[in-house]
């Protein structure tokens, strides 16, 4: 399978000299990318080597007694060779609606919801949050509160990212050496992002263009550092890369499954590096202070944030609308500010993120709830925190994709 995978590595690195960020990260041979670079293969021609390589790679055949690590690695050359292909068709001008590229790309359809659905949440934090004016702006007032001041902005992610780092060594043996930098920028469609540059090392950048609310330091540390991308991605070089030789995970493709599994666990390691109630534990103890914010407001804070993060999938269904044509630009915004509660600034940066990453925001809230029920159906539930540890970290070494998170149903 080295053969077919080393072909998958080149054939992404081609497709990123016709779409920039398409290579997330790559810590292959230098050779290859330069080789890349140099033959400047034709969408066409790309499009007729992905067809070659599917074909190839569904003929696989499995071995009897292959490990399950084995089967799960010629499902993830067939499926991230399929996306790679659909990735082709995009760039040469096809159309898909968002679910059907969201199936191609990412393995996966969001579930719809219609305004009822959010108008229960809606309901509950309209009783919560009591006073004049839309409720998009009674909650942007009440977040106004929960500010991190600018000048304390990195002692408070320094302090964020060395607890969730101690609580993930806890529990994962993490390569030796791994390390991680962080910077602060401007201008970008997204809140973080990190890069990975191999070697067990990252860059994570943050964007300081809005104001930044406290609950964005354990979710920022925890999405982008520890137990999420940068502990994925380096368990994914050490165990699959290093020890086993295996070439296809030393790139990521951004618009691939992969996507799908990589956002999903770091969304749900924030649950599983602070369960229950031991997060505002702790932001109070040590975040709020340094802050600058009082932590008698923590507890009722993350109540609120409880009830806000139900409504997550309003953006999907702002996307999704958008996308598909039915309604304009202006719409979307006034959707995500009337059913995600997203401030106005908040919903235009949002939009930008939607034009440029399309169906790719399915992969945070689908992505965390299929990774969550996945975790629990394996025993790692709530009330067995190292088992769920145990699981969490396996599927994050391992080369899973979104249909191996939901086996299909068995026939009656
Ligand atoms: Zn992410």
């Amino acid at each position: 399978m080295n053969a077919l995978a080393e072909q998958y590595v080149r054939l992404v690195l081609a497709v990123g000299e016709h779409d920039p960020g398409y290579v997330d990260a790559y810590y292959g041979p230098e050779a290859w990318r330069l080789d890349a670079a140099r033959a400047a293969v034709s969408l066409d021609a790309l499009a007729a080597t992905a067809g070659e390589l599917c074909a190839a790679a569904d003929a696989l055949s499995p071995t009897a007694g292959d490990d399950e690590v084995i089967v799960l690695r010629r499902e993830y050359l067939r499926r991230q060779l399929a996306a790679v292909a659909a990735r082709i068709r995009m760039l040469r001008g096809a159309t898909m609606t968002f679910d059907e590229e969201s199936k191609a790309l990412y393995d996966a359809v969001a579930p719809t919801h219609d305004e009822s659905h959010f108008q229960g949440i809606l309901d509950q934090l309209s009783a919560v949050l009591p006073g004049e004016g839309p409720l998009v702006d009674r909650l942007d007032r009440f977040k106004q509160g929960f500010v991190i001041r600018p000048d304390r902005l990195a002692p408070v992610f320094d302090a964020a990212i060395a607890e969730c780092r101690r609580r993930t060594g806890e529990h994962i043996a993490l390569p030796p050496g791994e390390s991680f930098t962080v910077e602060y920028v401007t201008g970008k469609p997204w809140s973080a992002y990190n890069w990975y540059k191999g070697g067990y090392h990252s860059l994570i950048q943050v964007n300081t263009e809005l104001p930044i609310f406290i609950d964005r330091a354990i979710d920022l540390a925890c999405h982008e550092g520890y137990p999420g991308h940068h502990v994925y991605n380096a368990l994914l070089e050490q165990h699959l890369v290093q020890e086993r030789g295996w070439p296809e995970l030393s790139i990521y493709a951004l618009f691939s499954p992969q996507s799908l599994i990589a956002e999903g666990t770091a969304n749900f390691g924030i649950e599983v590096a602070f369960p229950g109630a031991e997060r505002v534990a702790f932001e109070q103890k040590a975040l709020f202070p340094l802050a600058g914010l009082d932590p008698a407001g923590a507890v009722r804070y993350y109540q609120v944030q409880e009830l806000v993060q139900k409504l997550s999938y309003a953006g999907n269904e702002a996307a999704r609308r958008y996308l598909d044509g039915k309604i304009d630009r202006e719409q979307a915004v006034d959707w995500l500010m009337r059913y995600s509660l997203t401030a106005r600034d908040r919903s235009e940066q949002r939009m930008r993120f939607i034009e440029r990453y399309r169906s790719y925001v399915i992969n945070y809230n689908l992505g965390q709830d299929l990774v969550k029920e996945y975790v629990e159906k394996h025993g790692g539930t709530a009330d067995h925190p190292d088992r769920r540890w145990r699981v969490f970290t396996d599927l994050i070494s391992s080369p899973r994709l979104p249909s191996g998170l939901t086996p299909p149903a068995a026939v009656p």
